[in-house]
């Protein structure tokens, strides 16, 4: 049997353009079906967008600290269209750079929504092609609670086009997008409540991670609503009428609404069933959510299908881009490559680009505690002001942890909450990664002034 393709890849985000051009470069005839902008989640509503709406976020709070240094700095203010506008444009950009990147590696493009007909065939806005292989890598997306009201409601994917800078944003949602854009929204000067379900935003993280996180937001002006849940959602004249049940139950008041509680893998209407790709539970917690599904996957990306892959967030593992760019590439070694390989789950580091900044590998206290039991674990922390802040008379705080196996001394997790904490985290994680022991770390000598010294001198 002849197909069109070695390869169809269902969606160019993260791992279907990774996956794409690494089969392409191994000789093998691709084509890949975006039904949007070209780079995914990533690169247009996600990470990149995000990152740059991060970096301005911090510019107030630069500009209040110049002035311990001596600088006088005149008013400064947003120019909130200028700043949307230029996200936007950078976007468009970098969407187009992902185009060319799979036209200079021989990967042909097919704009339009795919669908699975059978197990060989994929239908592009009605053209239909065969192919030997297929790959679906077609993410995930925002959900809503099943709530009343919630029309109103925005979720990350609006917030990066919003035509005016809210007054004041609700958010719910305690896990990384929601605790980010609480973070942002007020560094650009919005006064921001973060309902939370429980007492703290987080969970998975580290517990001293997670208290230094939360307290370091407050102290930046984030407002949090604790132990208490959205009831549901009006339009009322002052804005948007958040009636609420829990620890806290007057009504607020904000001028948007974001909800960042959960995200579904895009498997609706794929056509799965008539490829014979099975799929599998996957939980998500809340008020107003049923359980959702996941596309079921083996270590190599392989489904109930066995020449059907699927990876990256529809697969609901670690739903991060270098994973789903790791998980693509090892599809690619293995089944165009003759390199068969797993892609490590393993110590994948991560950051909370919230304000203090947080970033992690390896085991929390907690996981290592319950996994090698009390005595087999110690811990070592630090925590102090930033030679930067010693000027500013900020009361910033940087905080670094290290959970060591004290019968072999590896260094099991790395934790840390302050300035950089993404950057420095990501030199960790490769001493991690290899297994060092914190006398491997002791041995290293520090760079002097930098806080990320502090983690080769914690005694
Ligand atoms: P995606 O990147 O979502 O790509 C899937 C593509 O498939 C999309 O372009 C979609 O349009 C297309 N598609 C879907 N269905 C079809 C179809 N039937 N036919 C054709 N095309 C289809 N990760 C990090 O590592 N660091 C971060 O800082 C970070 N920040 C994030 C911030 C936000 C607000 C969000 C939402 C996510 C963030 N992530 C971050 C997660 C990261 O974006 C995802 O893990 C990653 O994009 C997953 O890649 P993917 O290839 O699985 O899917």
């Amino acid at each position: 049997m002849t197909y069109d393709y070695d390869l169809f890849v269902i969606g160019a985000g993260s791992g279907g353009l990774a996956a794409s051009k690494r089969a392409a470069s191994y000789g093998a005839k691709v084509a890949i079906a975006e039904e949007d902008l070209v780079g995914g989640t990533c690169v247009i509503r996600g990470c990149i967008p995000k990152k740059l709406m991060v970096y301005s976020s911090h510019f107030p709070a630069l500009f209040q600290d110049a002035a311990g240094y001596g600088w006088k700095v005149g008013e400064a203010e947003l120019d909130w269209e200028y700043f949307i506008t230029a996200i936007d444009k950078e976007v468009r950009r970098l969407s187009q750079l992902h185009i060319n990147f799979l036209d200079k590696a021989g990967v042909q493009l097919l704009s339009g929504r795919a669908t699975l007909v059978d197990a060989h065939t994929v239908e592009v806005d009605g053209r239909k092609v065969t192919a030997d292989k297929i790959l679906i890598a077609v993410g995930g997306r925002p959900i809503k609670p099943n709530l009343p009201g919630m029309e109103y409601a925005i979720t990350s994917n609006e917030i990066f086009h919003l035509k005016e800078q809210p007054k004041h944003i609700a958010i719910i949602g305690s896990g990384y997008i929601g605790t980010e854009f609480a973070s942002i929204m007020r560094g650009l000067g919005s006064e921001v409540t973060q309902i939370i379900r429980k007492d703290s935003i987080l969970k998975g993280f580290d517990d001293d991670i997670r208290t230094e996180i939360q307290e370091g937001m407050t102290n930046h002006g984030v407002r949090f609503i604790k132990n208490t849940v959205v009831k549901g959602v009006e339009c009322v004249s002052e804005g948007l009428k958040l009636t609420l049940s829990g620890e806290h139950i007057e009504p607020l008041i904000a001028d948007v609404f974001l909800v960042a509680t959960g995200r579904s893998p895009n498997i609706e209407g794929l056509g799965l069933e008539n490829a014979g790709v099975d799929i599998a539970a996957t939980s998500l917690e809340g008020p107003g959510y049923s359980t959702m599904n996941a596309i079921a996957v083996n270590e190599y990306s392989q489904t109930s299908q066995p020449h059907i892959f699927a990876v990256g967030d529809v697969t609901d593992r670690i739903n991060l881009t270098p994973v789903a760019i790791g998980e693509g590439r090892a599809f690619a070694d293995s089944e165009f490559g003759n390199h068969r390989r797993v892609f490590s789950h393993e110590d994948v580091p991560t950051a909370v680009f919230s304000t203090p900044e947080a970033a992690t590998v390896g085991l929390t206290e907690a996981q290592a505690r319950s996994q090698l039991g009390d005595d087999a674990v110690k811990t070592y922390r630090t925590r102090f002001r930033p030679l930067f802040h010693s000027l500013t008379g900020a009361s910033e705080k940087t905080m670094m942890k290290l959970v060591v196996d004290v019968n072999t001394d590896k260094v099991l997790g790395a934790h840390m909450v302050g300035e950089g904490a993404g950057e420095i985290i990501q030199g960790v994680a490769i001493a991690v990664k290899m297994g060092a022991t914190k006398k491997d770390f002791d041995a290293t000598v520090g760079i002097h002034p930098t806080a990320a010294e502090e983690f080769v001198t914690m005694r």
